[in-house]
């Protein structure tokens, strides 16, 4: 019997909203102000929007409002971000099966969000450092682009092709074979280790410059530290997903199996926490954490949002897919 030591929580999923700040040329004659958006509600709750200019008709007066387990405003560092989630990243080591996704149309802020800008900037250090200082972890860093399994950290990616494939276990795990696992306890290998990453995603990027956009990231942690009830040392699975942009895909740009694939993700993230049954075989990404959507498993899912105005109808988009997870 498991037993969960933090605050019962409404089902096993929570949705958090991130709404990024304008930047560079975004910010040209504004205060830092967003105009359509408005931060409402008790203890952040509620973020409410505005389309500004001509409203059509079916749009009724253009105003909506969302709630959320919680609204992160434009000003929300990165500390205050993992302060909300730490509690969840205990719980891998109480026995679930975590998962933390960042779902959001490119340039949203998903990558700032896991990752943070840049791995020099240790002050804005993104949820991976973070949870990683915290715990002793065994990690694995993987992509998925056109249902194809890139080791991330890998040495040489360029010049060795690993056969990379997954399997299911007989406990219902799915394994990863050939990956690079590597173990890290200081923040120097941190920082290593998601300069790696980048390096292997640049060498993806030449290949296709859309890559980033149209490629989930996961970090897959395995966690040792103390079970919050027990005391005793416990080993845990916390994975934190990049999500490809979720903007509606232009025709010219979705091939068949990129669409299969957004709807697969669609579908698996809206089925969480029901018994719906989920395709998970359809897509590498849903096979790979299928023991973590449903059953003994607690997600939580970012919705990041961008601020720009000319970004309202994907935003509305993000909001609303949002709203049908939680
Ligand atoms: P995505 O991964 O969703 O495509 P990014 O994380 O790359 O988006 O964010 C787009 C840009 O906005 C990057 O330059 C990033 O550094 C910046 N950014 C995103 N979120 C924030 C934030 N909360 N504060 C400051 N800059 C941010
Ligand atoms: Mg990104």
């Amino acid at each position: 019997q498991l037993h969960n030591s933090i605050q019962e929580l409404k089902g096993n999923i929570r949705v958090f909203c991130r709404v990024r700040p304008l930047l560079g040329d975004e910010l040209y004659g504004s205060d830092g102000d967003i105009p359509h958006m408005a931060f409402t509600g008790e203890e952040h709750r509620t973020l409410e929007l505005e389309r500004l200019g001509e409203v059509s008709l079916s749009e009724g007066n253009g105003k909506y409002e969302f709630t959320f387990d919680r609204v992160f405003d434009p000003s929300t560092s990165q500390a205050t971000v993992f302060e909300e989630i730490s509690q969840l990243v205990q719980s891998a080591l109480d026995g679930y099966n975590v998962c933390i996704f960042a779902y959001g149309q490119t340039g949203s802020g998903k990558t700032y969000t896991m990752e943070g800008p840049s791995v020099e900037d240790e002050e804005n250090m993104g949820v991976i450092s973070r949870a990683l200082l915290q715990y002793e972890f065994e990690g694995s860093f993987l992509e998925i682009y056109n249902e194809t399994i890139q080791d991330l950290l890998e040495r040489h990616a360029a010049d060795v092709k690993h056969d990379i494939k997954m399997t299911g276990t007989s406990g219902g795990d799915v394994m990863v074979t050939n990956l690079t696992t590597v173990q890290v306890t200081t923040e120097n290998q941190i920082t290593h280790l998601l300069k790696t990453a980048s390096q292997n995603r640049a060498v993806g990027e030449t290949q296709c410059n859309e890559r980033s956009s149209r490629s989930h990231s996961v970090f897959r942690l395995k966690i040792t530290g103390n079970n919050t009830i027990t005391g005793e040392t416990c080993k845990g699975t916390l994975n934190l997903v990049d999500l490809a942009g979720s903007e509606r895909l232009k025709e010219s740009g979705a091939t068949g199996q990129r669409l299969k694939e957004t709807q697969n993700i669609n579908k698996s993230l809206s089925n969480l926490g029901m018994e719906n049954h989920v395709p998970y075989r359809n897509s590498k990404l849903t096979y790979l954490l299928q023991n973590s959507l449903g059953g003994n498993s607690k997600t939580l899912m970012f919705v990041n949002v961008s601020p720009r105005e000319d970004s309202f109808s994907e935003t509305l988009n993000s909001l609303r897919f949002a709203t049908k997870v939680n």
